[in-house]
């Protein structure tokens, strides 16, 4: 799951990790107030402005309606307002949204901290991640900050600066400091890195979070580090044990019709085609999005019934397939192990029955348990429905559906 950066950055601070200071405000006068009493909390004059929605690349990113970019820099009060206004409400497109972009509702308005001063602020990476490969976290970081991460990866390796920690033993002095040292750093800013990275580290631990990114971590012209910026995805799995950090979920942030799928226990992934797929099992379900391609087509989604799939969770998953328009057909696909196929069958017509006015041929594919009663309850339902038993036979029922 992924939050906010204003969330992320709350988060971060209850953890003692430095951050830039900002109030979130959802209309242009809340915007107003936010500057007023940041200024009040922390003398700044010059304000920065940012567009929160679930994705990166904000300042170079676009709002469509207006012009303005989605993080503005206002160097008056007065200017906070006016400001705001051309980014509330407005639709976000960035490197990494879609090229529809995404609504703005909210603006983090933050204290400016490129301030001048004794040297020049400088713009750091750091990220914390779950290494699979090792079995451990591995904190990145470079001194390549603020620009495109993947773009230094690719061009100039030898800049990423590599940690792996044991989870079993957490992080060492010595691998915070060794991380500050390749930064380059010394002195304070030394200092303040190595506490920056211990209070990152045991943020990421205690949110369970699978992959903390802060892009640009920041040395300010007196030395201070700091997080910017704040992305933090927390594995979904460990929300049940992070009341606090659920709360944070922001559906608006989120495919609708995979949130309607988890409320009806359905295991969906929203994709680009147009066969809808409905399988019991995860695997089931990936060889059937295979067979989906080999047979001409593009799998519309990932959906995993369950293994005790029913006439209430088969129409949930008809339902959530049926409201993307780019579903030429759907294809069924179940083993009746535990279900038997004729019990499934009867789920499916009723369904039918109950969902009316299905515009696309619908191919189910029965193997397993009482497969041939299951086949024969979908003939004979004179509904636009077509049975098949072998893969093979399913394939050709789609290719000939699109
Ligand atoms: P992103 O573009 O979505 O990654 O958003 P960031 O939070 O990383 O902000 C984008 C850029 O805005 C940063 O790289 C900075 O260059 C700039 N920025 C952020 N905060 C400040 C600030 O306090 N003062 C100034 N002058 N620029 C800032
Ligand atoms: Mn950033």
């Amino acid at each position: 799951m992924n939050i906010h950066e204003y969330q992320a950055k709350e988060v971060l601070k209850g953890y003692g990790v430095r951050i830039q200071e900002g109030i979130v405000a959802s209309t242009p006068e809340e915007a107003h107030e936010a500057a007023v009493k940041l200024n009040a909390q922390t003398g700044t004059s010059w304000f920065v402005i940012k567009a929160q929605i679930h994705a990166g690349g904000r300042g170079k990113g676009e709002i469509k309606e207006t012009g303005s970019r989605g993080v503005v820099l206002a160097k008056k009060l007065e200017d906070v307002k006016e400001k705001s206004a051309a980014i509330l409400g407005g639709t976000l497109v960035t490197i990494q949204t879609t090229a529809e972009g995404k609504k703005v509702n909210k603006v983090l308005i933050a204290e400016d901290v490129y301030y001048p001063g004794a040297s020049e602020p400088k713009e750091y990476y750091m990220s914390i991640l779950l290494d699979r490969a090792t079995g451990s976290n591995v904190i990145m970081a470079s001194t390549e900050g603020g620009m495109d991460i993947e773009e230094v990866a690719e061009n100039h390796p030898e800049k990423i600066i590599k940690e792996w920690i044991d989870p079993k033993i957490g992080l060492q002095g010595f691998q915070a400091r060794k991380v500050a040292f390749k930064l380059g750093l010394s002195g304070t800013a030394h200092k303040e890195m190595v506490k920056f990275i211990g209070a990152l580290y045991a943020a990421y631990i205690g949110t369970d979070s699978s992959q903390f990114e802060i892009n640009p971590v920041l040395k300010t012209s007196d030395d201070k580090i700091l997080a910017v910026d704040a992305k933090v995805n927390v594995d979904d799995n460990a929300l049940y044990r992070q009341p606090k950090l659920a709360e944070l979920r922001d559906l608006a942030e989120e495919d609708p019709l995979e949130v309607e799928a988890g409320e009806s226990g359905l295991n969906y992934v929203k994709l680009d085609g147009n066969v809808g797929c409905m399988v019991n099992g995860a695997g089931l379900a990936m060889a059937t999005m295979d067979m989906v391609k080999l047979s001409g087509g593009e799998p519309a989604n990932f959906l995993d019934v369950g293994g005790g799939a029913n006439a209430t969770s088969v129409e949930a998953g008809f339902r959530i397939i049926l409201k993307d328009p780019n579903v030429k057909a759907i294809l069924i696909n179940v083993f009746g192990g535990i279900v038997r196929c004729d019990r499934i069958a009867n789920g499916v017509v009723e369904a039918y029955k109950s969902i009316g006015d299905i515009r696309v041929p619908i191919i189910v594919r029965l193997q397993g348990t009482n497969a041939a009663e299951g086949a024969k309850i979908i003939d004979d339902s004179g509904l636009k429905v077509f049975s098949a038993i072998t893969l093979k036979e399913a394939a050709e029922r789609v290719k000939a559906a699109l």
